[in-house]
């Protein structure tokens, strides 16, 4: 473990009182805007035996510490925990095991997953694999969206999966929403039942998120009784039962969610106002495009208007109008002559090929910051002007993600044969999870039912 992350977590454990009692601190495994995340060991096993049946390896006592940098707006924190702890009972979603804070900081303890980074595995994934993935990734939507929440940032790093085992887990609710007009009565029902049945399995802890504030040492938190948060203390006199408070003065970090982009439904870079469960439907669309054409990652624009050029180039301007006007918006383009008007005739199942083909690349435009760059689908013009190098997307490692053959010899023709043969359904899944209408948009229980998926149930 470097110095300098050793020193951090020194940090902590002075920071939090009792939590070099409680847990030992291993290592860093993740940072983002928003937090920390370590490694440690639940020393008195706690919290690991009480949450037992989410931990994948049995026995094991390791626990991530999520810690939740004071820039996050409190909202953002207590909404997190909230639903987090709704959420409880799935094993396919990690749940809010403790939870600590001192003044403004917050520290949640979440079962340790071990894990693969999408990144080592989406080039070689066998198409079983793939359906695996995505199996595990729709049980746990369906779970959260059954509650009527929207997670809003589905993306790979927040879906924890380990090949080996096949088995994927839902994190970070962070940006995680309630939708706004969901049957509340359904919603409430439903999550009391499965906190009864969670109770009667874990031995019901009413306090969740224990306060460490020296001064207030024996007030918790947030108390949940009958699924519900009915008491609030609050943060550095910020009472976080009550919405986002107009003094506050830090500001809300929501521009530095950029790396999320590529995963945004029409609707939400439409800035359509009623966004259902079905935008993270489409983010999973994204995923699957990306793991059946072993690109990663796909989309690149930096702003929600290009994203919506790069979605032109795959599926027409056409259909990108047509959707425009579902929610009452027009949509214009200066150079719309230089953009497909119906994109890829077969559509994504032709797209898909032509990338394991080779035969389209993904290139840089002086007017487009990215296009699908294929002579056929682009004017002549505009196929011209394209930069001399194209800029292919690149990974944290900074690795260039055009290698379409899995380093551990899955063969990439035979994979192509058997995504066009019989393992045709993905590309009805894709298809489903890819509507533009997000009404006909197929929902999480919807998609598990396909054909697609009869391998796993055999
Ligand atoms: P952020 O809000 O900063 O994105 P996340 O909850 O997404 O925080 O966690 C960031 C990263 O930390 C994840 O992408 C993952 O690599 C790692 N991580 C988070 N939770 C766990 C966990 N329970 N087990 C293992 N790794 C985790
Ligand atoms: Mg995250």
């Amino acid at each position: 473990v470097p110095r300098e992350i050793k020193d951090e977590m020194e940090q902590l454990y002075e920071d939090i009182e009792g939590l070099r009692d409680e847990y030992l601190l291993l290592d860093k495994i993740g940072e983002g805007t928003f937090s920390s995340v370590y490694k440690a060991e639940d020393i008195k096993g706690k919290v690991s035996q009480r949450y037992n049946s989410h931990f994948w390896t049995p026995g094991s006592r390791y626990v991530a510490l999520k810690k939740i940098y004071v820039t996050s707006s409190p909202q953002r924190i207590y909404n997190e925990l909230n639903l987090l702890y709704m959420l409880t009972g799935c094993t396919r979603v990690a749940p809010l095991c403790d939870a600590t804070r001192v003044r403004d900081q917050v520290i949640a303890i979440l079962p340790y997953y071990p894990h693969e980074e999408f990144r080592n595995f989406y080039r070689d994934l066998p198409i079983k694999g793939i359906k695996m993935y995505l199996w595990e990734m729709l049980q746990a939507l369906s779970f959260v969206h059954s509650k009527g929440i929207m997670h809003r940032d589905i993306k790979p790093t927040n879906f924890l999966y380990n090949p080996e085992i096949g088995r994927g887990v839902l994190v970070d609710f962070g940006l995680a929403e309630m939708q706004p007009d969901y049957d509340r009565n359904e919603v409430e029902e439903d999550s009391l039942a499965s906190i009864r049945d969670w109770r009667s399995h874990e031995q019901f802890c009413p306090c969740i998120v224990r306060d460490t504030n020296k001064q207030n040492a024996s007030s918790p938190m947030v108390t949940i009784q009958n699924g519900k948060v009915v008491h609030l203390n609050n943060v550095n006199g910020v009472d976080l039962s009550k919405g986002y408070p107009k003094n506050e003065t830090r500001r809300i970090k929501r521009a530095n969610r950029a790396g999320t982009r590529g995963f945004r439904a029409p609707e939400v870079l439409m800035k359509c106002g009623s966004q259902t469960t079905k935008i993270d439907i489409w983010s999973v669309g994204v995923i699957l495009l990306s793991l059946l054409s072993r690109r990663f990652p796909l989309f690149q624009s930096m702003d929600d208007t290009d994203s919506l050029l790069e979605l032109c180039t795959i599926f027409g301007w056409k259909k990108i109008r047509k959707c425009a006007a579902l929610h009452g918006l027009g949509f214009e383009v200066s150079g719309l002559r230089h953009l497909s008007e119906n994109g890829f005739p077969n559509g994504l199942k032709e797209f898909v090929h032509k990338l394991l083909d080779k035969e389209c690349t993904v290139g840089t435009f002086p007017d487009y910051s990215i296009a699908f760059e294929t002579h056929e689908y682009l004017s002549q013009e505009l196929y011209d002007k394209r930069s001399i190098e194209p800029k292919l997307p690149r990974s944290t490692s900074g690795e260039p993600t055009m290698n379409t053959e899995g380093p551990h010899g899955y063969e990439l023709k035979k994979y192509q044969e058997e995504i066009w043969s019989d393992h045709y359904w993905c590309f009805q899944v894709l298809e489903q999870c890819l509507e533009f209408d997000p009404q006909k948009r197929s929902s999480a229980s919807e998609l598990l039912q396909s054909a697609f998926f009869n391998e796993l149930n055999e």
